[in-house]
């Protein structure tokens, strides 16, 4: 049975340290971001005018999140200096965590 990648459709995996064929080879993305994926597909979210937070953005994920632009897309993580494919801003769950408005985003 062939299996392919629901986040970007290739059928090519490669290894993840000593774990045999877990990785996508085109896109990167890991079972855990593959079940998010599944996950989103299943409840058909976000949907336009949705606002997401993204924690540690994963790039496999990050088309599926931003909808075409049609959300309010905020990627955040400790280092935003690792991400490359989107602007991330630094946030410190330490310290940052009570500054998120309550009940604002819906993913
Ligand atoms: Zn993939």
């Amino acid at each position: 049975m062939k299996t392919w990648c629901n986040c970007c459709g290739s059928t090519e995996w490669g290894d993840m340290n000593t774990r045999k064929g877990v990785r996508c080879v085109r896109c990167n993305s890991l079972e855990r971001t593959r079940v998010i994926k599944l996950l989103l597909d299943q409840f058909d979210v976000p949907k336009p005018g949705m606002r997401v937070l993204h924690f540690a953005p994963e790039r496999s994920l990050f088309q599926a999140l931003i909808h075409g632009g049609q959300v309010e897309y905020d990627p955040v993580d400790f280092q935003p200096e690792n991400f490359d494919f989107c602007k991330v801003r630094k946030i410190d769950l330490c310290t940052d965590a009570e500054k998120f408005p309550s009940e604002h985003y819906d993913v």
